[in-house]
């Protein structure tokens, strides 16, 4: 979960917020990003994503990849999976060799279990200082932030507003910060339909 405005912004080129800083698209894309998991609600969200022919990327809590959760079929999808970290800490308030053994504990067991590089990181709670980035590119990852925030985490009793809160700031190469949670299954068909009717096709980094 992060706290923030629905609309992220950074001037350092070192950060990720859309996707076009990292590739340029003929074709208008945005990307669906979803932190927290693996969880429960992992399934349901790649049932939707394959009914819509979208990718998507998962920034993962490797501490959560235990075999009773079904994330095997993400990779099978085409997602792309990145690091949430392993546990989840605030990096901002650990010192520099905890940030070390969070990220490389993190990046061994997602290479280890999923079999795939990992080539990008979202820090938990959107959390980050000078020694994250370093740390983070020292070990080869790109870190990801968001240009648009859903607040799914926020709005359980009102999942009809994070469609609007996206709708309202898309623009080409978003990148969108959603959770693998009830309220953001609830309203993923039709956050991904509303999305569609504006033209943008769904990419990965
Ligand atoms: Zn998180």
């Amino acid at each position: 979960m992060a706290t923030a405005e629905v609309v992220y912004n950074s001037n350092d080129h070192r950060i990720i917020t859309n996707a076009y800083q990292l590739k340029p698209f003929t074709r208008r894309s945005v990307v669906l990003s979803f932190d927290d998991g693996p969880s429960k609600r992992l399934p349901q969200i790649l049932d939707v994503l394959a009914k819509e022919n979208a990718v998507a990327m998962f920034f993962w809590q490797s501490r959560l990849l235990h075999p009773q959760r079904e994330w095997q079929q993400a990779l099978k999808g085409g997602h792309v999976i990145g690091s949430h970290s392993h546990k989840h800490p605030n990096f901002v308030s650990l010192e520099p060799w905890q940030q070390e053994k969070e990220l490389t504990t993190s990046v061994r067991v997602l290479e280890t279990i999923t079999k795939q590089p990992i080539r990008y990181f979202r820090p938990p709670f959107g959390q980050f200082n000078e020694t994250t980035l370093n740390v983070a590119s020292r070990l080869g990852l790109v870190t990801v932030m968001w240009d648009i925030a859903s607040f799914d985490w926020a709005l359980k009793q009102k999942p009809e507003q994070m469609v609007s809160n996206v709708m309202t700031h898309i623009q080409d190469g978003s990148i969108i910060l959603l959770h693998e949670l009830e309220q953001t299954v609830q309203v993923l068909p039709t956050l991904i339909r509303r999305i569609k009717e504006q033209g943008y096709h769904f990419t990965t980094l």
